[in-house]
């Protein structure tokens, strides 16, 4: 068969490869075998290895051309076929490679006599390594399966890039751009770091690729794959078990259609016959995953694009199979002293996997500020910047970064003036940071004697650790559905109550506030399908999916009451738009109250039940609804962007309105006197809260319990200790009647009179 003289010879490349690299010598000496080889058993007159040096490829090894054009050819990214290849991801195959438009003449090379050219990207884990090529004198149309066998041969070069060996000569260290890089993202949390990059791999890193015997491997495919589907059956059981009328059902539908995909041929086929090419069956995956990237870079189509990265999953998982490790032990080991992590996108509990204490600051190519991994980032309360593009191509290993999380700015090898300065600018953080420890000793107390709670907002139960170390008074507001957004499945009744048991544990008898799920919006689920709200911050969320779909606000009410037995239980519903939606929830409660009494569950000590209040129809109801809660808490985030119709995720409207406006100020300062008539306790939960500025100006309005990230309370009570809050009342009365667009500036004045430090 025609097919098996070219397997055959791909296979056969391989393995003298392998003894190649058996015979020992040093890592460019093993490099330059490499070429050799490569050039003749693909029967061209050159083989080429670019490698990446920052954003540059340079030439590291050539069997054909000019030996002297070794470590001086260099190519940026997106430069000549060769750069091209690299920003693509993807070969290229020219009969006349000169007359290409973006063929780029390098006289040193002397390659003006070979005319077609075949190059293939160096892939690993998902990085450019480099560019392997080969070149012949004659117009020649390279084919399909010598394509095939140089995408092969390059996992072989890859995994030798990858051993990290291949030093540049000195001479050669001044030729290449490893320039300082300045990396701009969005910022999703702040703070100031420096570290040394690691660069996050998904999966365990592949030992080794060329295979003894392509039957074994395949054996070990199939194994995998039956592993891999048993455990698909498994999780498709469990949810078909607990689907019944719950959220389970949504996520089977979806657990199908992956199966469906996991049983694809045409993916199948392709990693068949990357094995019998000669590679081991985790290289013949990571292969097609290779493939599977390059595609996804392409396409547009939003469907396509889905699947494939459904495809980039199952081949992770397959791998996971494989090698029987999903990588996490290779996080664990080895780790510099200070973390810069580098990564395309990951998962939750994939950083979490990494040693804490040595992790600085996250870098992600994909990241927002909603997705999973930036809410486990916040809680460890490490700088964060989301959305820096393409950001692995452009940082090495070891790379001394440092983050900015501030402005959103990562900044790769910068001089040593700058590293200066931006050291100073973290020595002043530490000692402002320290300020505030210290004032944890200091009573929450104003000038003129107004005492204030202060709490924190936490969402995971690491997020209690701050609570002791802060000095606050309590968890104001506990977002529940964090946990539910870092788990592969809805969590069940037992998970729940282990979940808030733990809570009220670590919150050591201090009060916490429990608020029901709010997804939907911004904070989707991944087993619960997204519906295709036009506006999802208005659309089918919070309360509004509690009410439509008892079952899942059930549950979690069921779970709260158990983890409360014995204990006060603290609850409130979120995104409360009238008082009939109250009811209908508090009804809920009150029927598992009674179910869980019949049941002989032991009750919580005592039940208090709270609205949220994020929408302004609310108010219009507010003594109505002071008459139905125990307590009210003002969601100001989601509150300000419905008073000014603004989106609080979209960066280009999101700072158009300030919450320091004198419209803010007025509605709150009226939520406050309407709770104060009725005797109803109120506090303030949003991100305003834990700006000092903005924290003094809400007790002038007189708030007197505030919930704010753990990081603030140190400078919000540091703000307090000089604050006179009557004078300042006072101030706040002729403000709020302006027609300015902030009272900002006013404020600030006031503040810098008083010596409060804001
Ligand atoms: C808010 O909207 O202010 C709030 C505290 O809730 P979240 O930020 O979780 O929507
Ligand atoms: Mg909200």
């Amino acid at each position: 068969m025609a097919d098996d003289t070219h397997w055959v010879g791909s296979r056969q490349l391989l393995r003298r490869l392998r003894d190649a690299m058996a015979r020992g010598g040093n890592a460019h000496e093993r490099l330059d075998r490499i070429a050799q080889l490569i050039a003749r058993g693909m029967v061209a007159e050159v083989c080429s290895v670019y490698v990446m040096r920052g954003e540059t490829l340079v030439l590291y090894s050539t069997e054909g051309l000019r030996k002297d054009a070794v470590f001086r050819t260099r190519l940026q990214v997106g430069e000549g076929l060769v750069g091209n290849i690299a920003s693509h991801a993807s070969p290229l195959a020219l009969a006349d490679a000169q007359s290409h438009p973006q063929f780029v003449y390098r006289p040193e090379t002397g390659e003006e006599i070979y005319h077609s050219f075949l190059g293939v990207p160096v892939i690993r884990s998902g990085r450019v390594l480099g560019v392997l090529t080969v070149q012949n004198q004659t117009q020649r149309n390279y084919t399909e399966e010598e394509i095939e066998t140089l995408e092969t041969v390059a996992m072989v070069v890859a995994e030798h890039i990858a051993g990290g060996d291949l030093k540049l000569p000195d001479e050669a260290m001044g030729m290449v751009t490893s320039e300082p890089v300045r990396l701009e993202g969005t910022k999703i949390n702040p703070g100031l770091a420096t570290g040394v990059a690691v660069l996050h791999e998904r999966g365990a890193p592949i030992t080794q690729t060329i295979a003894e015997d392509p039957e074994v491997e395949m054996v070990r495919v199939w194994d995998a794959m039956r592993a891999m589907h048993l455990a698909l059956d498994s999780m498709e059981q469990k949810l078909s078990d607990d689907a019944r009328g719950e959220p389970g059902g949504e996520s089977l539908d979806i657990l199908r259609a992956f199966r469906m995909i996991a049983a694809d041929h045409g993916w199948i086929r392709r990693i068949r016959e990357a094995v019998q090419s000669g590679l081991t069956a985790e290289a013949a995956v990571a292969k097609v995953q290779n493939d599977t990237r390059a595609r996804m870079a392409q396409v547009t189509d939003p469907y396509i694009r889905d699947r494939l990265l459904d495809l980039d999953d199952l081949g992770y998982r397959l791998l996971q199979h494989l090698t029987g490790s999903d990588g996490s032990e290779s996080r664990r080991e080895s780790l510099p002293e200070d973390v810069v992590l580098i990564a395309r996108s990951m998962g939750p509990v994939e950083l979490l996997d990494y040693d804490r204490t040595r992790l600085r600051a996250l870098v992600l190519d994909e990241g927002t500020a909603a997705s999973h991994v930036a809410i486990v980032a916040k809680s460890l309360d490490i700088p964060v910047i989301g959305n820096v593009r393409g950001v692995i191509g452009k940082v090495e290993p070891n790379d001394p970064v440092f983050v900015d999380g501030d402005n959103g700015v990562a900044y790769v090898r910068p001089s040593e003036d700058f590293k200066k300065r931006f050291t100073e600018s973290i020595a002043f953080r530490d000692r402002k940071r320290a300020e505030y420890a210290a004032s944890r000793s200091l009573p929450a107390v104003t000038l003129d004697g107004e005492a204030i709670s202060l709490q924190i907002n936490a969402g995971l139960v690491i997020d209690l650790d701050h609570l002791h170390e802060s000095g606050a008074d309590g968890v104001g507001l506990y977002r529940t559905e964090i946990p539910f957004m870092i788990r592969e499945q809805f969590p069940r009744l037992g998970t729940q109550t282990e979940l808030y048991r733990e809570i009220y544990e670590k919150a050591s008898g201090r009060p916490v506030v429990f608020r029901t799920l709010d997804i939907g919006g911004d904070k989707l689920l991944p087993y619960l399908r997204a519906t295709e709200d036009e506006n999802p911050a208005m659309g089918w969320r919070a309360l509004r999916i509690g009410l439509d779909r008892p079952a899942i606000l059930r549950l979690q009410i069921r779970a709260l009451l158990r983890a409360a037995a014995g204990q006060e239980l603290r609850v409130m519903f979120p995104l409360v738009a009238e008082v009939a939606e109250f009811d209908a929830a508090r009804a809920m409660l009150e029927y598992e109250i009674e179910r869980a009494a019949h049941r002989g569950h032991a009750p919580p000590k005592m039940v208090r039940v709270g609205a949220m209040l994020e929408v302004p129809s609310l108010y219009f109801q507010l003594p109505q609804l002071l008459r139905q809660v125990d307590f009210l808490s003002v969601g100001s985030n989601d509150l300000v962007q419905f008073l000014f119709a603004c989106d609080r995720g979209n960066p280009r409207v999101s700072d158009r309105y300030d919450v320091l406006s004198p419209a803010v100020l007025r509605f709150l300062g009226d939520v406050v006197a309407a709770c104060r008539t009725a005797g109803v306790p109120v506090s303030l939960c949003g991100e305003m809260a834990g700006q000092p500025l903005e924290a003094m100006a809400l007790i002038g309005l007189g708030f007197r319990n505030l919930s704010m990230p753990p990081g603030a309370i140190g400078a919000v009570r540091h703000m307090m200790q000089k604050l006179d809050a009557g004078r300042l009342s006072e101030r706040l009365a002729s403000l709020t009647t302006r027609a300015d667009h902030t009272v900002r500036g006013e404020l600030a004045e006031f503040a810098a009179a008083g010596g409060i430090s804001v």
